[in-house]
């Protein structure tokens, strides 16, 4: 760190006096001053004043030889800093039209050839070009930043979204962005975010980034409450092990919040068809992928939803029979074929929770006896669910629930006395 130096600089003051006499006798005295050297001023790392410094702006249409022309380089030294400004580790490829760079100088070096350039690629990393040794290094450096607790609330209104919500405190279109898929993240099993309701709230504890004073990114959430449709949804960050590696988010009650999927959609079955790309369809008497997996069970067997979502389908189609479609999240989808009928109050549009009771396993639609066809989609493209690595699952051990609810406790209190940032409605005259 620089701290401002104080120069004791020794000078000599003359007195002159006239003794009554008519001598002339001169004392000398030797007197202290202090000198102020300001702050040497520092950008990324460099003293500036040691340097003849030129700032300029890529222009449009510029590649890195532009930016370097006019300072002694040649095309070569030109070609290789750009090549290893591409290098992964560097991660520059390409300079933006309107990014401000700075060249630093020689200032004895009568050419005034360059020494560094520097490249901000975004608020946090720049780009060091150091042209003083025999061959070019480029580095990516990052400014120092400060994480910070912060704390955001706010509700969703009539013709508004999360994003509306956030934005508005943010005020920065990339937190926001963060921000919405963070809470989307931590609620992904409970809540479906494209029907969020007037009415909804929520509240977050999370860090916060910053550089030099300005914010600039979501660290991570460390707990968040969501309001929806009259629910309470609590989610809190959590390590279940000492060294802090097996980190989940978990539920007031310790229940974790991202819910593996049942392995069946039926308790007792056995499996009379895998999942094929290929296989001899017993009905229709021909070759065809099998893009599921029956389970064979009794007529009348419950059918349960394999996790939590919302029944986007519950319907009859000529080969699927009664079939319920259920979306569980961004991802993942589920579809149960052959129903012989509906459970109670299964309709498209009703959330429905991992294990309840969806439908009765049935032959309708292309079957030949009792089963249900289990088909999985991952990303809109239909998969084998007993191949697919899911999301490692982090159950909070029995053991370990009364040291997390006593964790908590303060934390959820905190939520809870936490106000509401009301939605400001622009009105424009
Ligand atoms: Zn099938």
């Amino acid at each position: 760190m620089f701290k401002p130096l104080i120069y004791l600089s020794v000078f000599t003051i003359s007195f002159l006096f006239v003794s009554c006499g008519g001598e002339v006798e001169e004392v000398q005295e030797e007197a202290v001053e202090e000198v102020v050297i300001p702050d040497p001023v520092i950008e990324y790392g460099f003293v500036l004043d040691s340097f003849d410094v030129v700032r300029d702006t890529v222009q449009p249409g510029w590649t890195m030889s532009h930016m370097f022309q006019g300072y002694g380089l040649t095309q070569y030294d030109i070609n290789v800093a750009a090549d290893r400004a591409a290098d992964s580790l560097v991660g520059l490829k390409y300079i933006k039209e309107g990014t401000p760079f700075i060249m630093l100088k020689d200032m004895e070096d009568t050419a005034k050839n360059i020494q560094y350039c520097i490249y901000p690629k975004n608020v946090v990393d720049y780009i060091v070009f150091d042209f003083t040794q025999d061959s070019t290094i480029v580095e990516r450096r990052q400014k120092p930043f400060e994480v910070k607790e912060q704390l955001i609330s706010g509700e969703i209104i009539q013709n508004s979204n999360l994003t509306f919500a956030l934005d508005q405190q943010l005020k920065d279109i990339n937190m926001t962005g963060e921000m919405a898929e963070y809470i989307a993240g931590v609620f992904a099993w409970t809540i479906d975010f494209f029907k969020l309701h007037p009415g909804d709230e929520f509240k977050v504890i999370y860090q916060e980034k910053s550089v030099e004073g300005e914010p600039y990114a979501v660290g991570e959430i460390s707990s968040a409450w969501f309001k929806h449709q009259g629910h309470d949804y609590y989610g809190f960050k959590y390590a279940i092990d000492t060294s802090g590696t097996k980190v989940g988010m978990f539920d007031e009650n310790g229940k974790e919040m991202k819910r593996p999927f049942l392995m069946a959609p039926v308790k007792y079955s056995r499996i009379s068809s895998g999942f094929s790309g290929r296989r001899f369809h017993p009905v229709q008497k021909r070759w065809k992928a099998h893009l599921g997996t029956d389970y064979a069970a009794p007529k009348g067997t419950p059918i349960l939803a394999t996790a939590d979502g919302y029944v986007i389908a519950a319907s009859y189609s000529g080969g699927n029979g009664n079939y319920v479609k259920i979306r569980h999240d961004e991802v993942y989808t589920t579809q149960y074929l052959h129903m012989t009928g509906f459970a109670p109050g299964i309709k498209k549009g009703v959330h429905v929770m991992q294990g309840e009771t969806i439908g009765y396993v049935g032959s309708t639609g292309l079957a030949t006896g009792p089963h249900v066809c289990y088909r999985f989609w991952k990303n809109g493209k239909q998969i084998d669910h007993r191949a697919e690595k899911f999301p490692p699952s982090i159950p909070m051990p029995d053991s370990l629930l009364p040291d997390y609810l006593k964790f908590i406790e303060p934390i959820k209190a905190r939520l809870d006395s936490l106000p509401i940032t009301p939605y400001i409605v622009d009105e424009e005259v």
